[in-house]
């Protein structure tokens, strides 16, 4: 009978998935291993825990592996423990990128981590093929296979106090990898609401120090061929099943050439299917001209855009990163917005790297809003085992303070057979540094909040247009909210409130501290049901676009004060900034609302300017002797759209503020004509979507998957 092999990539499942795509890294490592082992080995594929353990319990395996994110490594640890206990002689063998790059670091997380024999690192076909070659040599005697301490590429072991680190790997051609697609392994996914995964190129020319993908051994870039890619997205989209997006596993989408035939496969997709809507994949650095080509050809459905981290030379000399150049950056983002007044142009900025300020931060803020970004994502500084930057060097140089945060999502109480285990992943992050205080990092996280509720998606950018052609600042107006919490309405501060304590709150000196804080009795259910641990910059922002009549008479107060400050403030501007101010409402207040139609009467032709992209100065604008009455709604493909999105999305306990987080809601603001015009849909999609009814008769939160599966 054939050995059995488990190998999963395991999500958190209490609060939500963690991980919302195909657990398609263990996939790859299956095939390889079943190609090189000639099939002797029955293999199964798990993302959810439940399945793992009910199969653990009824078909033992004589090896099961699990990957290592930050997101799952506890979970996996616990699982691990409990499937050992069931057979001692399991082999227990880890593999991913959250692990550390030093011999010692090496030493102690296995020596923390008993459960574990061994831990594949680097490209994890190599080294976990290697494994299975060397224990069926050893006849599944991992006890004596140790003791001969031989090295296997890619893999890193124990033997009693002496630690075996085999040498560096890369696979020189990936194609040999059979496709997990197109052999039908990942069939099973098409059926659940997660988003498929495909990779096209390895590795990564840079060296970031914050970014596991930033080692030198993970410099040479290795890549699918298109004939594969074309392939697998055609099975694909052959397959999915009310999922809109699909994600690129290519650290740089748009740098090299051949990512044009890419993009061209996709924009024939669509064509074809209807399918994707969107498209997630990293963006590559340095190559505008290429990326606006591909943009072109996926007209809107990939969100581009640079992740500058800082705009400061000392902090990108700190961090071995260079990024994109200002004129090229700036080029690209104009350019983008030329080819679509939808497009979203994004920038990922990292608060607290070595070296940074609070004024550094600002002005890393203010430039990519004078780049024409449209979307700043700023993210608090994860220190990553496996990366330059968790070093002890660099903690010291740059004297990092770091905490230990449980991470959203990451909480929950499994059962795994008979007994019950609570589970929480934590995260260190860096909260101060000899360069920044605490209270500056609280203060320019408030920033980053602001510029997400007020600059990002879109919300309040015929303002921002407006002022622009007054000559004025967006940045300076996102800090002048800033700056003036006296403005705040009582349900804002509350939420501004919520915000700053979580982010205080939420932080322990140690991981123990941490991890015994999230389970405590008393706490625990807290931290599932969302109500402590939660993702407060997701949730925060989630809140304030639900309260945007505030959040907008906040910004229309503020506007007045810097317009008053500026001596550009009359009754006229004032009353087309207030009118407009209702036209934004009625086209983005709640977009989930789907079906609810607004009307609202204006005294400005806002269809003309509209074909402006309101790039009108209101000192110059006109009001309409005859008010105009405009009617407000979405059309059939928005439906589907949203409540494809909601579907996704919702299980997690923060679902619909993840969604607004994480989707282009520049597409899903309501259309608008005058209201004696009919609306005309297209008739092919006229009728309510079918998620959207699923959507309407499902409980509100799922504790188990197996049920769908
Ligand atoms: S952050 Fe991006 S560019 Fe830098 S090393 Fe990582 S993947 Fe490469």
């Amino acid at each position: 009978m054939k050995k059995k092999i488990y190998i999963a990539d395991l999500t958190h499942t209490a609060s939500g998935l963690t991980s919302i795509t195909f657990p398609l890294g263990t996939a790859l490592v299956t095939s390889y291993a079943k190609h090189i082992c000639n099939d002797s080995f029955e293999f199964r594929i798990f993302k959810f825990h439940d399945q793992l353990t009910r199969a653990i319990s009824e078909n033992p395996p004589s090896i099961l592996a699990l990957s290592n994110y930050t997101w799952n490594l506890e979970i996996s640890s616990k699982l691990s423990a409990w499937a050992k206990r069931q057979n001692p002689n399991l082999i227990v063998v880890f593999g991913g990128p959250n692990f550390p790059i030093n011999k010692e670091e090496k030493l102690l997380f296995l020596q923390q981590r008993p459960v574990i024999d061994f831990y594949i690192e680097n490209e994890g076909e190599t080294g976990f093929a290697g494994l299975l070659m060397k224990l069926e040599e050893y006849n599944f005697n991992a006890t004596a296979f140790k003791r001969s301490q031989e090295p296997i590429a890619n893999c890193t072991y124990l033997n009693g106090e002496e630690i075996i680190v085999g040498g560096i790997a890369r696979i020189q051609d990936v194609n040999i990898i059979p496709s997990p697609y197109l052999t039908g392994i990942l069939d099973d996914y098409f059926n659940l609401p997660l988003a498929p995964l495909v990779e096209t190129t390895r590795g990564c020319p840079f060296s970031c120090t914050f970014c596991a993908d930033g080692l030198v051994s993970k410099n040479k870039v290795v890549a699918f061929t298109t004939d594969r890619v074309r392939d697998e997205l055609y099975y694909i989209a052959e397959h999915v099943k009310n999922v809109d997006e699909i994600y690129l596993s290519d650290l740089n989408f748009g740098m090299y050439k051949r990512d044009l035939e890419t993009a061209q496969i996709i924009s024939k997709l669509q064509s074809e299917f209807n399918w994707p809507a969107r498209l997630k994949a990293t963006t590559g650095k340095n190559m505008p001209k290429r990326m606006i080509e591909i943009a072109e050809k996926l007209k809107g459905s990939w969100i581009t855009g640079h992740a500058i981290q800082s705009s400061d030379a000392e902090v990108l000399k700190n961090i071995k990163r260079s990024n994109i150049s200002v004129d090229a950056y700036s080029e690209f983002s104009t350019y983008m917005k030329k080819l679509d007044k939808k497009a979203q142009v994004f920038t990922e900025i990292i608060l607290g790297l070595p070296g940074d300020t609070k004024e550094k931060h600002f002005e890393t803020l203010r430039y990519a809003i004078d780049s024409q970004t449209t979307r700043i994502k700023s993210f608090g500084c994860m220190l990553l085992p496996g990366t330059e930057m968790a070093s002890k060097e660099t903690r010291d140089k740059y004297k990092l303070v770091t905490k230990f945060r449980i991470g959203a999502g990451g909480v929950g109480i499994y059962k795994f057979g008979e007994e019950t285990t609570p589970v929480a992943e934590m995260h260190e992050i860096i909260v101060a540094s000899k360069d920044m205080s605490f209270d500056d990092h609280v203060s320019c996280r408030v920033m980053n909040l602001l510029l997400e509720a007020y600059y990002n998606q879109s919300q309040f950018e015929e303002i921002f247009a407006a002022i622009k052609m007054m000559g004025l600042s967006e940045f300076d107006l996102v800090k002048h909210i800033h700056e003036h919490n006296e403005l705040y309405t009582p349900k804002v501060k509350e939420i501004i409130k919520k915000y700053t304590s979580a982010l205080k709150e939420n932080l322990y000196d140690t991981f123990e501290e941490a991890e015994k804080m999230a389970l405590r009795p008393d706490r625990v259910d807290r931290y599932i049901s969302g109500e402590l641990g939660f993702n407060e910059h997701l949730t925060c922002n989630g809140l304030l676009y639900f309260n945007m009549e505030e959040t907008l008479s906040i910004m229309l107060e503020a506007l007045r004060m810097f317009l008053l400050e500026k001596k550009l403030l009359t009754s006229s501007v004032q009353d087309y900034f207030t009118q407009l101010g209702n036209f934004i409402l009625c086209k983005k207040r709640e977009f989930n609302k789907f079906e609810l139609l607004l009307e609202k009467s204006f005294d400005y032709d806002f269809e003309a300017i509209d074909v402006l992209n309101y790039k009108i100065d209101p000192r110059n604008v006109k009001r309409l002797n005859k008010p105009i009455h405009l009617k407000f709604f979405h059309n059939n493909e928005q439906k589907r759209e949203i409540s494809n999105g909601l579907y996704l999305h919702r299980d997690h306990t923060d679902g619909i503020y993840r969604l607004i987080y994480e989707t282009r809601l520049q597409k899903w603001y309501r259309n608008f004509q005058q209201s004696h015009i009919p609306i005309e849909f297209n008739d092919k999609n006229n009728v309510l979507p079918d998620t959207a009814k699923k959507i309407r008769e499902q409980k509100p939160s799922r504790r188990s998957w197996e049920d769908i599966s």
